[in-house]
């Protein structure tokens, strides 16, 4: 089959005002350059011209990076002030960025090729995180635990210390938001180390932070090469804890490397997530939440539903409608609001998606897309792409792609689905489509994810645990986890009275 025609938006650039053609650091309270001077260069996926060079952190940025952040946390009020007051911190930190949220989206937007729409919702989520973990320290109660007339315990919780934050560049702002917010609720402070293919929106956290009162030095941001500032980062003595989102093979790395300091780690790995759709589902809900689970974020999404495993009786007539409609998804200019797919984030990921599309010709039947969409000659623009009865041991059903590529494969048991479903590395979500509730629910605790929804996308409420199982992460966020991450909880045994205590050295 050929590649199906994509509809696309104006192929217009918009390039936002005001853009910065210089991207620093943030370190104790300025904008500064590498101590080397170096820098990279920074493209936007519609041109994949350079638009702005920004600072690549080395070894002596992170160390200063780091010093002031142990100084703002051994001397400085952050720590110590009462949760109600950093919570009005963080309050202002969400007004702030709901403030300005058009301004957020459009150089989200133009930065990493999301639709507009869409990078506008993440400026909202990454509000309501500042919002959420405001609310629960203030909330936050920790345990006491009595033994009549001998001993009180209780736990005293305390902020780890510096923070090494390492981010991706899919929903690069709210990712970070995902991270700095409890991060700074619980009184930590932090070294932010963003993807470096998307440091843009990441540059105005620093003014985000000031005006609403966050001391200096509790927030510092390094951009740089992974391997360069990140690996700095995760190596310095003084970053007890990192929390890393990324791809696995990045975390498995960062995890030998952590070991050396036996460092705090929570990872968020990738994804090769199952949507099993019984034919006893509502099938009209599931091909628009399976298309949405898809193809949103351009499949640049950790919790994507990229493997679609569909009931046999229903699987010819899925396959026909979700591939009708992927073929009308509007890819185009990611400013444009009305596209829904927009360009992928940089050429070098673009021509890995662009590799497994032409993989999945020979591993499966192409439905729709299939490469580059027509009338737009440039920028990343990879048309929805669907395959169709593709094996599980094929390459494009086992690996992550991260983009907008679908794979679709037919069973006919629920033990076959079990067994496709969990046939491969990653553990991250699973969307599960069916009537029947104690097949719902079976199947569910069976599967092997961190996180499952029933007859529904990707819709997580704050305090649910986030996070893989297998390949797809160690430890949960989400909620007083993450709480609990950036918190040692040290406990005190207070006696009562006599304290029976057998007596050594006397004869
Ligand atoms: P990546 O692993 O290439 O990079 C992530 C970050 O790690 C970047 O800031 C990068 O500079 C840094 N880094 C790279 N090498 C490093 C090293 N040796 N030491 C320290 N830091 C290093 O990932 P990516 O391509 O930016 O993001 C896409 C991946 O992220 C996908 O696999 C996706 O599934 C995953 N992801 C997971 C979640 C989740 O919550 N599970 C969420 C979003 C993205």
């Amino acid at each position: 089959m050929h590649a199906a025609p994509t509809h696309h938006a104006a192929a217009a650039h918009y390039i936002p005002e005001n853009l910065p053609t210089r991207i620093q650091h943030f370190i104790d309270g300025e904008f500064v350059d590498s101590v080397s001077g170096k820098t990279f260069d920074v493209l936007d996926p519609v041109s994949n011209l350079s638009y702005a060079t920004a600072a690549a952190g080395q070894g002596e940025d992170i160390d200063l990076a780091v010093a002031a952040a142990t100084r703002a946390f051994t001397d400085g009020p952050w720590p110590r002030m009462l949760p109600r007051a950093r919570a009005q911190v963080l309050n202002r930190i969400a007004d702030a960025i709901e403030a300005q949220d058009a301004r957020l989206a459009e150089l989200e937007t133009f930065d990493t090729g999301l639709p507009i729409t869409q990078a506008l919702g993440q400026a909202h989520r990454a509000a309501e995180n500042f919002r959420f973990f405001a609310d629960l320290i203030v909330a936050q109660a920790d345990d006491t635990y009595s033994v009549p007339g001998r001993q009180i315990n209780y736990v005293n919780r305390k902020p780890v210390g510096v923070a090494g934050l390492i981010t991706p560049w899919n929903t690069p702002f709210m990712l970070e938001s995902w991270k700095l917010a409890p991060a700074l609720a619980s009184g930590c402070t932090v070294v932010l180390k963003p993807a470096e293919f998307t440091p843009l929106s990441a540059s105005l956290w620093a003014g985000i932070f000031a005006a609403a009162g966050l001391p200096d030095g509790v927030f510092n941001l390094v951009n740089g090469i992974g391997e360069e500032a990140g690996d700095a980062l995760v190596k310095h003595p003084g970053v007890p804890l990192i929390s890393f989102t990324g791809e696995t093979t990045t975390g498995q790395l960062i995890y030998r490397n952590c070991a050396a300091n036996l460092k705090g780690m929570s990872m968020e790995l990738g994804g090769k997530s199952p949507a099993v759709v019984f034919a006893d589902a509502d099938l009209d809900a599931a091909i628009d939440s399976t298309l949405f689970g898809v193809f949103s974020l351009n499949g640049e999404r950790c919790t994507a539903g990229s493997r679609i495993l569909v009931e046999r009786s229903a699987y010819e007539d899925f396959c026909a409608r979700f591939a009708a409609r992927a073929q009308q998804i509007v890819v185009g200019d990611p400013h444009d609001p009305k596209t829904e797919v927009g360009a992928l984030v940089h050429p070098e990921h673009y021509a890995k998606v662009m590799s497994y599309v032409e993989l999945g010709k020979s591993e499966g039947r192409l439905l729709a897309g299939g490469g580059r969409p027509a009338g737009l000659p440039e920028g990343n623009y990879v048309a929805p792409t669907v395959f169709a009865d593709v094996a599980p041991t094929a390459r494009i059903f086992q690996e992550e792609i991260f983009g907008p590529v679908v794979t679709i494969t037919p069973f006919d048991t629920d033990a076959e689905a079990l067994e496709l479903a969990n046939g491969v590395k990653y553990g991250l979500a699973a969307y599960l489509w069916t009537s029947n509730l104690t097949r719902a629910h079976t199947f569910a605790h069976a599967v092997e994810a961190g996180m499952v929804w029933l007859n529904s996308h990707n819709v997580r409420d704050l305090r649910t645990p986030f996070g893989g199982v297998k390949a797809s992460g160690l430890g949960h966020e989400g909620g007083y986890r993450s709480i609990d991450f950036y918190t040692d909880q040290q406990a005190v045994h207070i006696s009562l009275g006599v304290v029976h205590t057998p007596r050594f050295g006397i004869r």
